[in-house]
């Protein structure tokens, strides 16, 4: 037979899958792949259960259904200040996922580069390459996560095409500074790139963060491609709907892709989501204090186990450094702790091209039960 595409060489499976796998073999507390372990808002629930009940069951539009759209560029508008025209510049994708994908391929040519900062969430690279681009790392350097700007300098040349950002970061839980956003801003700005920014944890925000959209800062609105994702607003990773906020040339492109790739996202979800959106000032003040305890319990336990790092301010992960427990490197250690501890956590080199930065530290998920981080923190004594 002959060989598969040349694209997907060194395609291996998704460290969250692999993580996942290996915590239900071993029975662990799965603290790895970021998905909270309890259910989405009641009230959102049963909007779905409703929607199917009226017979939103057939295709939705391909740009994802008006009411969803309508109800995204509202929340840009009274959140942001920020004007999306709902025909022309949203697009309701399959999570956000399926956004970065649409993005890199709607504006990546074979040979263009592409700089991401490091670490970075996996499908960035993947879908890079896939377009036969080339991923140009760049490293937001351990504890703090900033960016030299003398590296992000010399990693762009005249092929450099596009700029990948994610904020609120995962995995260190970093909120951007908006000196520290100008700064890339800048080096978008004066090297004519694309910035894809991607915010899937724009309300997952802790002790006064603000959330700074890319597209509001200084002339960055029509170079800026905004992603974000309900997977993690509403708790619901399993819904698979996001969306891409763009200029109408850029809308266009990603959407001539998403027809053939998916055509349209799930109606009843879409529809359901769009009601969630209308409730988001009452319902985000709950959903924060939520994580918040959660972030708070997890990092007290940590501590007082003697892991030593500072307190992010947003997402629901945390970068934890391993070295004052082990010799060993991120991936054994994480082995380690899922065979011999049942805790699973993810390896964070699996989000390094470049730097080993990664190997000294764990990611850890706290967007889990109360029964789930008391289990780890009770395993972890054992250390
Ligand atoms: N971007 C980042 C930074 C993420 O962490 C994730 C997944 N958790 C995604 C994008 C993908 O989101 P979705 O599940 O909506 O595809
Ligand atoms: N982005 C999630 C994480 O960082 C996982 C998404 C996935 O499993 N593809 O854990």
């Amino acid at each position: 037979m002959k060989d598969t595409a040349y694209r997907i060489d060194g395609f291996k499976d998704s460290i969250f899958g692999v993580i996942s796998k290996l915590a239900r073999e071993h029975q662990a507390f799965n603290l790895g792949q970021g998905f909270p372990d309890f259910d989405g808002p009641d009230w959102l629930k049963e909007f779905a259960h409703q929607k199917m009940q009226e017979g939103h069951n057939q295709y939705a539009p391909f740009p994802g259904t008006i009411n969803l759209r309508n109800e995204v560029s509202n929340y840009y508008q009274k959140f942001y200040q920020l004007n999306y025209n709902p025909e022309t510049q949203i697009t309701i994708t399959v999570g956000a996922t399926e956004a970065i994908y649409l993005v890199i391929n709607a504006l990546i040519n074979p040979g263009d580069e592409v700089v991401v900062l490091e670490p970075f969430y996996d499908s960035y690279v993947a879908s890079i390459k896939m377009a036969g681009g080339v991923p140009v790392p760049v490293t937001m350097h351990a504890p703090d996560f900033n960016v030299d700007s003398k590296e992000l300098a010399a990693a762009i040349s005249p092929r450099t095409k596009l700029l990948i950002l994610n904020n609120p970061h995962n995995p260190s839980g970093k909120v951007w500074l908006k000196d520290e956003l100008l700064a890339v801003c800048e080096m978008a700005r004066k090297n004519d790139l694309y910035l894809l920014s991607d915010e899937v944890y724009e309300f997952l925000l802790f002790d006064g963060a603000k959330h700074i959209p890319t597209a509001t800062l200084n002339d960055m609105y029509e170079r800026t491609i905004t992603v974000s994702s309900a997977g993690k607003t509403f708790g619901v990773t399993g819904w698979k709907t996001g969306w891409i906020c763009a200029n109408k040339k850029v809308t266009n492109a990603c959407r001539l892709i998403h027809q053939y790739v998916t055509f349209s996202v799930a109606t009843p979800t879409q529809e359901a989501l769009a009601e969630g959106l209308k409730r988001l000032d009452t319902y985000l003040p709950d959903f924060v204090s939520l994580y918040k305890g959660k972030r708070d319990f997890f990092y007290q336990g940590l501590k007082s186990l003697g892991f030593d790092f500072a307190i992010p301010r947003g997402t629901y992960f945390m970068m934890v450094p391993i070295g004052s427990k082990t010799k060993l490197k991120d991936v054994d250690f994480a082995l380690e702790l899922i065979k011999t501890y049942q805790v699973a956590t993810v390896p964070p080199s699996a989000f390094y091209l470049k730097s080993t930065e990664g190997e000294k530290f764990l990611r850890f998920c706290f967007a889990k039960k109360e029964e789930t981080l008391k289990g780890a923190l009770e395993n972890l004594k054992r250390l």
